[in-house]
């Protein structure tokens, strides 16, 4: 009896804890009032955790010392720049989030999906999950987004109130010259949520490696370019208001042309219907009963690892989607695969292991909302999608983050 009465009062608790989570995200839902402070997230791309320590970055050191420093932003796997951009604007793995490389193929549409062809980058086939922009637009706070990946993409009917699709000729002072006209805006038509998009260091980082002399003068390049940025940004009436982020995709291992495998004569062309190769991670679509012949053809390769989808260790989240392939070719860090490809290899390459320290990226902020002078630990990018909502006062879509882990950062 007493037990049948411990269950009924643990069942009512349960159903008032529901009652009060759907009461939250209904209030939010239906809000009126705008949120009370600005959002403006800025991404570098390739800017590895540790380049401040290997340059002169007065802007940083200073968004530092009065606001938030993270130890490093964990990446998800794979480490590269349309499957990370999408994580930070989702908070999904890519498994969830569909765009599970820079390029792949999808077999059940026959589609394939490269970051070079702006007709695929553009199809909204691709994108599953729920980015930031969409999230704020459908609960009725505005939006402007520069460049970022999935921005030329009506997702769910919704686009940001401004935007600007990727455009590599468009100077990185003009980007962030289109940000700050669109927050000049009145205040009818002014984003609450701003975010930019930059190519370095990710471009020196590639040519010459992150241990290069031209990456501190990339690194102190972007550094300037953040500092105009916040002093742009101390010209708006309202700067008191703003919460600035300055955050990367992922960051860079030295590589080389002495160190890389070339896999092609390994792999029978009967065995595969594509295979989209990029250095650091391969994905193999193979022929039918044609999975067991790739793999035993490289099990002994020395520096890389083949591992059949299903096998794939769940720490990865890089299983549960089919555009992944059948098999994935992955190199240790440092090592570089070759396929069909001629070039000499750069100096810096990212890609790999995301548990791989040299792949993890920044996270840095400052504003009302931001601790002062806070060292925050290692922080995790699937984290940011839910910071954005909190700092947004929007009620978050399905994802994989967790505000818990990232809530520290906050006053
Ligand atoms: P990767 O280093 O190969 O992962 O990719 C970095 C490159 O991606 C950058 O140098 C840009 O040229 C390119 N990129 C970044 N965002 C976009 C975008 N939205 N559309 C097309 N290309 C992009
Ligand atoms: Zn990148
Ligand atoms: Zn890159």
């Amino acid at each position: 009896m007493k037990l049948k009465r411990l269950a009924f009062v643990l069942f009512v608790v349960f159903l008032a804890i529901v009652a009060a989570q759907d009461a939250y995200v209904s209030h939010l839902r239906n809000r009126k009032v705008e949120p009370r402070n600005y959002t403006v997230v800025l991404s570098l791309d390739g800017f590895r955790f540790d380049y401040q320590d290997i340059a002169n970055t007065p802007t940083l050191d200073s968004i530092q010392q009065n606001g938030v420093k993270a130890v490093g932003l964990q990446t998800v796997f794979p480490t590269l720049t349309f499957t990370n951009h999408y994580t930070i604007a989702t908070g999904l793995y890519a498994e969830n989030h569909g765009i599970v490389a820079n390029d792949f193929y999808d077999r059940q549409a026959r589609k394939y999906f490269t970051m070079y062809d702006s007709k695929t980058t553009a199809d909204s086939y691709f994108y599953q999950g729920e980015p930031i922009w969409v999230t704020a637009e459908s609960q009725r706070i505005k939006s402007a987004v520069n460049m970022w990946v999935g921005v030329n993409v009506n997702i769910k009917g919704y686009s940001p109130s401004h935007w600007m699709a990727y455009d590599e000729a468009v100077p990185y002072k003009a980007r962030i010259d289109s940000v700050i006209n669109w927050l000049k805006q009145p205040y009818s038509l002014r984003p609450h949520l701003a975010m930019c998009y930059i190519e370095e260091p990710d471009e020196v980082g590639h040519k010459f490696g992150p241990d290069s002399p031209e990456i501190v003068n990339s690194i102190q390049l972007t550094d300037s370019l953040i500092g105009y940025f916040v002093s742009q940004l101390k010209t708006l009436s309202f700067s008191d208001s703003i919460n600035f982020i300055v955050l990367s995709d992922h960051g860079m291992a030295p590589v080389s042309e002495e160190k890389s495998v070339n896999i092609e004569p390994l792999i029978k062309p009967d065995w595969i219907d594509t295979l989209i190769y990029s250095p650091a991670i391969s994905l193999v679509y193979c022929k039918k009963e044609c999975d067991d012949s790739v793999c035993m053809a490289l099990q002994n390769v020395e520096g890389v690892s083949v591992i059949k989808r299903p096998d794939i260790d769940t720490a990865f989240h890089f299983s549960a989607n089919k555009r992944i392939g059948d098999v994935v070719i992955l190199a240790d860090s440092g090592i570089c695969m070759k396929y069909k490809d001629k070039r000499t290899l750069p100096g810096g390459m990212h890609g790999f292991d995301n548990r791989n320290p040299l792949m993890n990226g920044i996270f840095y902020a400052i504003g009302p909302d931001f601790k002062t002078g806070y060292a925050a630990p290692q922080l995790c990018n699937t984290d940011i999608y839910e910071l954005l909502c909190r700092l947004l006062e929007i009620a978050p879509a399905h994802n994989d983050g967790h505000l818990e882990r990232i809530e520290c950062v906050l006053k």
